[in-house]
């Protein structure tokens, strides 16, 4: 059996006095022994928590007791360290940072992409008159994504609905959404509907249910999450690495944070640079006072910064 659990998952359910229940919510969390993050809002729950089995089974039975989660589909990996090292539960305006916070607009409660098990999404996506489209971002898709899907030049998920023009093209097909675990797809297939896009899908469950239910054929790469193991492997079919590493161009599937603090660029490096660059991403990051030890995994804990207390010591 695993020594740790980490469960990924999202719920789409309103949600009163989101602030309290966060603030509740926390206590439970820490009660259980679990670290991770979670986020609040007035329209649901965005999850990833690691924990001993036993934890997290109490933490899903406890969701799943509630009503208004009783659908959450949770996604398990077994790990051998705890992939967080603190529990933070964060209340926010949405659960997903979009910039659609007009529920009457967007309301994925209400409208979005028909869902696709990863069997259907399998058989689909192939088809002459089917857009596989990618919505996350830059750094997750240069890591690994579908064969042949579209990806989007965007820095960050906010950046999809101004994106929304390039895909006018694809009007007339069938349009199959991913992300890592499903939550970006519940907004960008509702925001694709309401642009006037009429057969929209999506994955669900993502990626990550994608690798355990369908096997991760056809994804290229590896797949970018948002914890400190940065990349997991989804295809045990047919898989190759499409990454290449930023500093010498040499294929690699590991992606690191720069170790400059103020860049923390994710990014892709092989073992060798990461040596040589000491796991920055430029030599100027390298020249930074405050660089980061690196210690081989361009994964670094956010702990408060030390105050510059040198020039205060001196008389
Ligand atoms: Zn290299
Ligand atoms: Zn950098």
């Amino acid at each position: 059996m695993a020594r740790y659990n980490t469960l990924l998952y999202y719920c789409y359910s309103t949600i009163e006095n989101g602030e309290q229940f966060a603030a509740d919510h926390l206590k439970f969390c820490k009660d259980l022994g679990l670290t991770g993050r979670i986020i609040v809002a007035n329209e649901g729950l965005n999850g990833t928590v690691s924990g001993t089995p036993e934890a997290c089974k109490a933490y899903m039975d406890a969701i799943h007791a509630d009503e208004r989660f009783a659908a959450t589909d949770f996604k398990v990996d077994e790990v051998e360290e705890p992939s967080f090292v603190k529990m933070h539960v964060r209340y926010k305006s949405e659960i997903v940072h979009s910039g659609l916070r007009d529920p009457n607009i967007i309301d994925p409660k209400k409208q979005t992409g028909k869902h696709l098990e990863p069997k259907e999404f399998m058989e689909m996506k192939d088809r002459d008159d089917v857009v596989v489209l990618d919505v996350r971002s830059n750094y997750e898709h240069s890591l690994g994504k579908f064969k042949n899907a579209v990806t989007l030049d965007i820095e960050n998920f906010r950046d999809f609905p101004a994106m929304i023009n390039e895909l006018a093209q694809y009007k007339d097909k069938k349009i199959l959404t991913y992300c890592t675990g499903g939550i970006k797809c519940e907004k960008a297939s509702a925001l694709l509907l309401h642009e006037g896009f009429k057969d929209v899908y999506q994955l669900h469950g993502g990626i990550i249910k994608y690798g355990k239910e369908a096997g991760g054929k056809d994804f290229e790469g590896k797949c970018y999450v948002f914890d400190n193991r940065l990349s997991v492997d989804v295809n045990s079919v047919n898989p190759v690495v499409i990454s290449a590493c930023r500093n010498c161009g040499k294929t690699t599937p590991k992606m690191i944070n720069c170790a400059n603090p103020e860049c923390n660029e994710h990014f892709t490096q092989c073992d060798e640079c990461g040596e040589a660059m000491e796991g920055c991403c430029s030599d100027a990051c390298k020249a930074h006072p405050r660089k980061r030890v690196y210690d081989g995994t361009g994964y670094y804990v956010k702990v408060p910064q030390p105050v510059n207390t040198s020039k205060k010591g001196k008389t």
